[in-house]
């Protein structure tokens, strides 16, 4: 049946715990990773899990290398779990062949996802691209740059930001 076609083209959801903390409600394919569903410790996520079909699949290794590297480019690795890397790593598998949207709300995992050209969505309603990037501020001039660990005027360290809002 033609429904059927259009099933089969609908969005993939690379989930982490925000999902299922949340209940959000997704039309279209659920995806997490085992380490994820370890995570889950309260019962009403675990029901809203398994009501929503989850498909459980393990990360592969070279995607988690790829996200790995570009994480410690932004210096968002300091921020990212071992878990934080397995969903990026599943997100960066998909989006690569499918439609793919990864449904968080940690900041670090949605900056690192934005860099590795992966869609991101909250799972809960606040917005995300007010703290979106992070930049770097020097710790002798206080000047800011996009990254560096090394300010390239006085030569003081850097230190990781949130970036601000232009006035
Ligand atoms: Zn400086």
């Amino acid at each position: 049946m033609k429904l059927n076609c259009l099933k089969n083209q609908a969005m993939i959801y690379i989930a982490d715990a925000s999902l299922f903390i949340t209940g959000k409600r997704l039309e279209g394919e659920v995806i997490t990773v085992p380490s994820v569903v370890g995570e889950l410790r309260d019962e009403s996520s675990r029901t809203i899990m398994e009501l929503m079909n989850v498909r459980v699949e393990p990360p592969l290794r070279s995607f988690r290398e790829e996200v790995r590297v570009k994480a410690r480019v932004t210096k968002d690795s300091e921020e990212l779990s071992s878990t934080d890397i397995d969903i990026l790593a599943k997100a960066l598998e998909y989006s690569e062949r499918e439609e793919t949207i990864l449904v968080t709300d940690d900041f670090a995992v949605q900056n690192t996802a934005i860099q590795l050209g992966i869609k991101v969505m909250p799972a809960a309603q606040r917005t995300i691209k007010d703290v979106l990037l992070w930049e770097k501020l020097c710790i002798g001039c206080k000047r800011r740059f996009p990254e560096g660990d090394v300010c390239p005027v006085c030569g003081s360290p850097m230190k990781k930001v949130r970036k601000s809002k232009v006035k």
